[in-house]
C-alpha cells in the first residue's frame, strides 16, 4: 500500500507548519496569559483575542479543516493550534454530523457558521446519573408532544457549552425506551442554546483547571421544547439526528456557579 501523502497534502503540510511556526507557537504564551488575566479579572469565559486574530490568520492563508489527519498530526503539536484552524473537538464532529444528517435549513442556521468559525458548538451526551461509557445507558428523554419535542435531563462534560460563543447543542436522550433493541433506543437532537430550558449549572474541573475559556460543564434541561422539521425532511431512522430545534424566547443562563 503507497502511504505517499499527495502533493495537495504536501502542499499543506509545508503551509501549515510555516503556519504554526509564524503564528501559533509564538502566540501559546500569549493565550495562556490573556486567560489568566481575564481569570484575575473575575472572569475566566471571554473569548481570548489572541484566538479570534489566529483564525482570521489561518482563513486568510486558506487554511481549512480538508485534508485533515496529516494536518491535525501538526496541530496536534500546540494546545492552541486546532481551535486556531478551525479543527478543534467537539464543532469537527459536529460539522461532520451536520454536513451529513442536517437539512438544508439546519445547514445554513449551524453548519455556515460553524465551518467560518463564527461559532461554537457542542455534544451533550454524558450524564452524572448513569455510566455513560455506554451511551445505552443514556437517561435523558426526548418525548413527542404535538409538534414539539420535549426534552429532560441533566448531562456534565458538555465540552464548550460555557462559552458565548457556543450557540448550538447536539443533544442524546431516549425516544424509544421500551424498544427491545438498547441500540435502537436513542437519539441525537439540535439544541439552540439560547432555547429556554437550557442551563448552565456550574464547570466541571478536570484535574483541578477548568480549562476556561472552553471548559467542561454541567448542563441542565429542564422542560426545553424545540419544534419538530417540516414533514418529509425528517422521516429516517431516528438515530440519524435529523431532526431540528427551534427556540424562541428567553436566553439560557451560561454563567457557570
Ligand atoms: C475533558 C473531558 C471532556 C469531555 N467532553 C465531553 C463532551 O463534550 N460531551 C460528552 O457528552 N461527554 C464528554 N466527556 C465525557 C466522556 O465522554 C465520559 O467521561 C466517558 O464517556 C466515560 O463516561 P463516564 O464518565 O460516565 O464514566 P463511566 O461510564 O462511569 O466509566 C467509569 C469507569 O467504569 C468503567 N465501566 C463503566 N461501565 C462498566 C461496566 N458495565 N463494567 C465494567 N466497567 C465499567 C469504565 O470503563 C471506566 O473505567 C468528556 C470528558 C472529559 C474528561
Amino acid at each position: 500500500m503507497d502511504f505517499e501523502h499527495t502533493a495537495r497534502v504536501k502542499d499543506l503540510q509545508a503551509r501549515l507548519s510555516a503556519f504554526m511556526d509564524e503564528h501559533v507557537y509564538p502566540n501559546e504564551a500569549r493565550f495562556f496569559a490573556e486567560v489568566e488575566a481575564n481569570k484575575a479579572q473575575g472572569n475566566g469565559w471571554v473569548p481570548t483575542r489572541v484566538m479570534e486574530e489566529m483564525k482570521a490568520r489561518a482563513r486568510a492563508a486558506g487554511l481549512t479543516n480538508l485534508e485533515y489527519a496529516p494536518l491535525a498530526e501538526l496541530t496536534g503539536r500546540s494546545h492552541i493550534a486546532p481551535e486556531a484552524l478551525n479543527c478543534a473537538a467537539p464543532d469537527t464532529g459536529n460539522m461532520e454530523v451536520l454536513v451529513r444528517y442536517g437539512n438544508d435549513e439546519q445547514k445554513e442556521r449551524w453548519l455556515k457558521p460553524l465551518l467560518a468559525g463564527e461559532i461554537r458548538s457542542g455534544f451533550a451526551m454524558t450524564e452524572p446519573a448513569v455510566a455513560s461509557s455506554d451511551a445505552t445507558n443514556v437517561s435523558a428523554s426526548i418525548v413527542r408532544d404535538g409538534d414539539h419535542y420535549l426534552i429532560n435531563g441533566r448531562k456534565w462534560w458538555t465540552s464548550g457549552a460555557a462559552d458565548p460563543r457556543c450557540k448550538v447543542l447536539i443533544f442524546m436522550g431516549k425516544t424509544d425506551p421500551s424498544n427491545s433493541s438498547v441500540h435502537r433506543q436513542q437519539s441525537m437532537i439540535l439544541v439552540p442554546m439560547d432555547t429556554p430550558g437550557v442551563r448552565v449549572v456550574r464547570s466541571v474541573p478536570v484535574f483541578g483547571c477548568l480549562d476556561e475559556p472552553h471548559g467542561h460543564p454541567e448542563v441542565d434541561f429542564e422542560n426545553v421544547r424545540s419544534k419538530r422539521c417540516a414533514a418529509g425532511r425528517c422521516s429516517g431512522p431516528r438515530s440519524t439526528g435529523s431532526w431540528r430545534s427551534r427556540a424562541s424566547g428567553a436566553s439560557a443562563s451560561r454563567t457557570p456557579a
